[in-house]
């Protein structure tokens, strides 16, 4: 069977908020529903945990998640995969063409052990994703390794991780539709000291429309 790609159109969404840089969010994507994330100013780091919201101890899997497509970097057709096995989100269309889920987020303890102590008091990913799955009783034991859309962190054949200059020019997108109620929490990562974010955090827009 053939389905044509559904036209999404910003003017028919329920929801479209542009989030300011550094800051976090969080919101329940009902099954069904597609969200857009675009990153606005381009070369932008958009840390990323999703749960299934019904029952939050099910939850993103990177291990399960790049075994099952057999490749460590997410795009286009990409299952987000739970610990429990199921598909908690699918990507259905990807501009940018690569995204990471192997570098983790940035916090205030990595930064202060990578890039010298007088960093440890730099805002981080990890304390918004703490603010961001505060309403809904989570904390830091559920908060697992993550996705990094629009970071460009290649792995070399000796298995080396490198974060390095992005790939993801300004209004790239990528569109996931929630294949069960999830739970998505995100941080527009505030970091300075690497260039994941060209060393300039800026907003980006998140959109979701109803499923059809
Ligand atoms: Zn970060």
């Amino acid at each position: 069977m053939i389905t044509a790609e559904r036209v999404l159109d910003p003017a028919t969404a329920i929801y479209d908020e542009v989030l300011p840089a550094r800051h976090p969010w969080s919101h329940v994507v009902k099954q069904g529903q597609i969200l857009r994330i675009e990153d606005l100013g381009g070369n932008q780091a958009v840390d990323f945990l999703v749960y299934n919201a019904d029952d939050p101890s099910e939850r993103y899997s990177a291990q399960d998640t790049t075994v099952a497509q057999g490749n460590i970097y997410l795009t286009t057709d990409s299952k987000l995969i739970s610990n429990d096995g199921g598909v908690l989100m699918t990507i259905l269309k990807d501009t940018c063409g690569r995204h990471d889920t192997s570098g983790g987020a940035c916090s205030c303890e990595s930064n202060s052990v990578r890039f010298g102590l007088d960093k440890k008091y730099q805002h981080a990913c990890v304390e918004n994703f703490l603010t961001a799955l505060a309403p809904y009783g989570l904390g830091k034991r559920d908060m697992v390794s993550n996705i990094n859309f629009f970071m460009n962190v290649p792995v070399s054949e000796d298995g080396t991780l490198e974060i390095v200059d992005g790939i993801s020019a300004s209004g790239s997108i990528v569109d996931l539709r929630a294949e069960m109620n999830v739970l998505v929490a995100i941080s527009n990562c505030p970091q300075m000291n690497n260039p994941c974010n060209a060393y300039n955090p800026t907003p980006i827009r998140l959109i979701i429309w109803d499923a059809m």
